[in-house]
């Protein structure tokens, strides 16, 4: 038997429920819901969620789909999904949550007596990271921007899950990120391997959403879930992610894609003013690739105009 929150699920079966984490004003349990798929065989316990941010569809599609296609007849340990781990910023359809204005992805490992945010990351911390053995976060660039397929490893962390990220399958591996509080975080400290996994934007496409499933897939044959050698490049290219926000508030222009490499210098985007004049321009900082462009026109001063990616190293498995 595998339990998790209120789900209890036998080997070769399958189930749904919430975790509740508090009611609603209208009187509606609230929650993190759950799809579990239990294989027959014993193997690890694998949680893939998504939809921490509630403007970031492709991830939350992803998960039902692989969920909805898993044979438990066939697969070796357990498969838990969670496909949209914060209802109430999917609702309000942001990046931050429609009840307490929070940002899911910087609060955890949360409070248990704090707003319902607060409340949602400590459930998670106490009812999900000690059923599972690896987890995989799905993402996007959101609603304001757009980001090259790329996984983000923990620096620190990598020797618990450089695995994991290279079998997520892209070439790009951001050793990110300076700020704590995310879902991998609480994940790591209790010594489990987590990644995120990001591709994409606010506009949902379907190409994205066969990128994360293919990650899904080769990662549980990484894991020896299901038959099959996972996937793996000859090599990868590891770099850093530094925000670059502007002065000026305008109208964005970017010239480069996501996944794009610059040279020192090169002009990424300007900005400009109503009058069409040129407020601010935004240049390489140094040889790089840039992860994240903004596609969002709109600009105030202190917004992320550009993530860039200075590259590290090269890893070969
Ligand atoms: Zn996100």
């Amino acid at each position: 038997m595998y339990s998790i929150g209120p789900l209890t699920v036998a080997p070769g079966e399958r189930a749904e429920g919430l975790i509740p984490v508090g009611t609603s004003s209208y009187g509606v349990e609230l929650g993190i819901p759950l799809i579990v798929v239990n294989g027959i065989e014993d193997g690890p316990v694998l949680c893939v969620d998504a939809g921490v941010h509630g403007d970031e569809y492709d991830g939350q599609e992803a998960i039902r789909r692989v969920l909805a296609d898993i044979d438990p007849a066939t697969l070796r340990g357990t498969l838990v999904g969670i496909p949209c781990m914060n209802t109430p910023a999917f609702e309000a359809a942001a990046r931050t949550s429609g009840l307490d204005y929070l940002n899911l992805n910087r609060i955890f490992p949360g409070d248990a007596d704090g707003s319902y945010s607060l409340r949602l990351a400590a459930t998670f911390v106490e009812q999900v990271v000690p059923a599972i053995d690896a987890l995989v976060d799905l993402h996007t660039g959101g609603t304001f921007g757009e980001i090259a397929p790329l996984v983000i490893l923990q620096g620190g962390y990598e020797e618990l899950a450089t695995d994991l990220a290279l079998a997520a399958g892209h070439e790009l591996v951001w050793k990110g990120g300076k700020w704590g509080g995310t879902v991998r975080h609480p994940t790591l400290a209790a010594g489990k391997p987590a990644i995120t996994i990001e591709a994409g934007g606010g506009t949902y496409r379907e190409s994205n959403v066969d990128l994360h499933i293919d990650s899904i897939r080769n990662i549980m044959r990484q894991l020896k879930m299901t038959d099959g050698e996972a996937k793996l490049r000859d090599s990868y290219t590891a770099t850093s992610g530094t925000f670059a926000r502007s002065a000026a508030g305008g109208f964005f222009l970017g010239h480069a894609e996501p996944g794009e490499t610059c040279k020192e210098g090169d002009l990424i985007a300007h900005i400009v003013d109503h009058y069409g004049n040129t407020l601010e321009e935004v240049t390489a900082p140094q040889d790089g690739i840039v992860l994240w462009v903004r596609r969002i026109r709109t600009v105030r001063p202190g917004d992320e105009v550009v993530i860039f990616g200075e590259v590290l190293e090269e890893i070969r498995p």
